[in-house]
């Protein structure tokens, strides 16, 4: 079939609008089709749900259509002409009540994109080859809008990926547990911004370790870190542990929001817009991420789906930095005791010798005198019973900053920075005596009491950390042969 020169003209013109935004093809096909007909407007209106719009060319504005119109033209599914006056709220000032409305439905199949409308001076008639020409043009138009809808879905999606992408490498690029909560607040206002938001951990949750002692929950804000008893077996922290999916909504600051962001300036009975969203490794949940909009503006067109990606970008680095530090942990310390190991020991030491800036520093070696005769008479457990409750006399009785060691089996260091000797031999003393007096508890035996022989001297320059390590162990020796329970100093 030969095209006539109108649907050739049509078919260049189409070709030539690429995809162009729904502005600019208004724009585009006004000018066209207003060269073959006498239109003096024509508009779009986009059925986008709450965010519907209209448009129209060349007088620019947006329109409000009559109620039920939309729908009429949708369920006819063909070209109508309506009076002007059947159409709009108000009139365009270049339109008159006596004018016609052509109206074409943009929709294939039961896929309903919004109206096409152009307005004729005076009364229009439709015929059959004219209805078809529009047919065509609206069903281009239909085409060319849903090109360019998932044109920008496609931008969107992307954009959001680029971001999920710098996102995740900023979060991962810590292994430091505080610092990652930090990054993630750094995060949300970076992708949001919005200062008002923290970060919930179940410390008993995701950690066992350092966490686990307090088990309470550790909130941080942009402005501080608390750590605040929350019971979440009620309210949102129930719902988020069954459901593991995100809330949002808007609501007035009441004692819930209060105590989820404990140091934020919202107001009570303020209203704000929230979203929570969970934070959880398989089937449990260790924490949230809790957003908070008193602007109300901010949240809106943030897609949930990637929120939630954004938490499980934050889980995992939260699981990583949180494994870290376990294993971080575990190298430095003793298994039994809970003390710093025999290596960390060395690696202070040497920090100390090359650092000066502690210096005087001290160090105390001790042994417990006839531990074998402990294990053979109450057994091994006692014995590492013991050993524990000494560890707890060493850390209880030393200062902050000086560093307790399980130096071998039954041996025990603290190196003791800005202390010379007569200090800490003064020290030393001390613990003698108070090991000496100590009961230990056995199960049903009688108490128990042990003692220790200590070796103490201050580090001298010339000496190296092996040469000084010597001088201790032989001073404790010395205390050893001169009878046991006894402080022996390099004066
Ligand atoms: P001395 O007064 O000369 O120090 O006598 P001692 O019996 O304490 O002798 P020594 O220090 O040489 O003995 C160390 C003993 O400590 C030997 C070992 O069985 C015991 N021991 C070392 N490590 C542990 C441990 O982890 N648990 C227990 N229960 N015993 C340990
Ligand atoms: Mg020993
Ligand atoms: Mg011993």
């Amino acid at each position: 079939m030969a095209l006539s020169s109108f649907e050739k003209k049509f078919l260049h013109f189409f070709i030539s609008l690429g995809t162009a935004t729904p502005g600019k093809t208004l724009e585009e096909i006004y000018k066209f089709v207003s060269s073959y007909f006498s239109f003096i407007l024509s508009g779009i209106y986009l059925n986008e749900g709450q965010a519907a719009r209209t448009i129209t060319y060349p007088d620019i504005r947006r329109l409000t259509l009559q109620d039920g119109i939309v729908g009429q033209v949708q369920k006819e599914n063909r070209p109508i002409v309506k009076k002007s006056s059947e159409i709009f709220n108000s009139l365009p000032f270049i339109v008159s009540e006596r004018d016609d409305v052509l109206l074409l439905p943009l929709q294939v199949d039961d896929d309903f994109l919004g109206v096409l409308f152009f307005c004729y001076q005076n009364t229009l008639e439709l015929n059959e080859d004219f209805e078809n020409v529009f047919r065509f043009i609206a069903k281009y138009i239909y085409l060319l809008l849903k090109n360019n809808y998932y044109y920008v879905r496609m931008e969107q999606r992307v954009a959001e990926l680029i971001t999920l992408q710098i996102v995740s490498d900023f979060v991962n690029s810590t292994l430091d547990f505080d610092q990652l909560l930090d990054k993630t607040l750094d995060a949300i206002v970076g992708l949001i911004g919005l200062r008002t938001s923290s970060i919930t951990v179940f410390k008993d949750k995701l950690c066992e370790g350092i966490y686990t002692r307090k088990q309470k929950v550790l909130i941080k804000t942009i402005q501080s870190s608390q750590e605040i008893e929350l019971n979440y077996t009620q309210d949102i922290y129930e719902f988020l542990t069954k459901e593991r999916k995100l809330i949002s909504g808007v609501t007035r600051v009441g004692n819930r929001i209060l105590e989820l962001l404990p140091s934020l300036n919202l107001k009570r009975g303020q209203e704000v817009q929230y979203v929570i969203i969970p934070i959880s490794r398989g089937d449990e949940l260790f924490g949230s991420i809790n957003i908070f909009d008193s602007t109300l503006t901010h949240l809106t067109n943030i897609d949930n789906n990637f929120l939630e990606s954004f938490a499980n970008q934050v889980s995992i680095a939260l699981q990583n930095a949180h494994l870290y530090r376990q294993q971080e942990e575990m190298a430095q310390k003793d298994g039994l005791t809970t003390l710093y190991n025999h290596a960390y020991f060395q690696n202070k030491l040497d920090y100390l010798i090359e650092e000066k800036s502690m210096w005087p520093f001290s160090l105390i070696i001790m042994d417990i005198d006839d531990f074998k005769k402990v294990n053979d008479t109450y057994g091994h457990l006692i014995g590492d019973l013991v050993l524990k409750e000494l560890s707890n006399i060493l850390l209880t009785n030393s200062r902050e900053g000086d560093l307790v060691a399980r130096y071998g089996g039954e041996e025990f260091a603290v190196v003791l920075p800005e202390t010379n000797i007569d200090e800490a031999k003064a020290f030393a003393e001390r613990l003698n005596k108070t090991v000496a007096n100590t009961e230990i508890l056995v199960g049903e035996k009688t108490p128990l009491k042990v003692t220790i022989s200590i070796g103490v001297a201050e580090y001298r320059k010339e000496w190296t950390k092996e040469e000084f390590v010597d001088r201790v162990d032989q001073l404790l020796y010395k205390a050893k042969k001169a009878g046991k329970n006894r402080v022996e100093a390099e004066l």
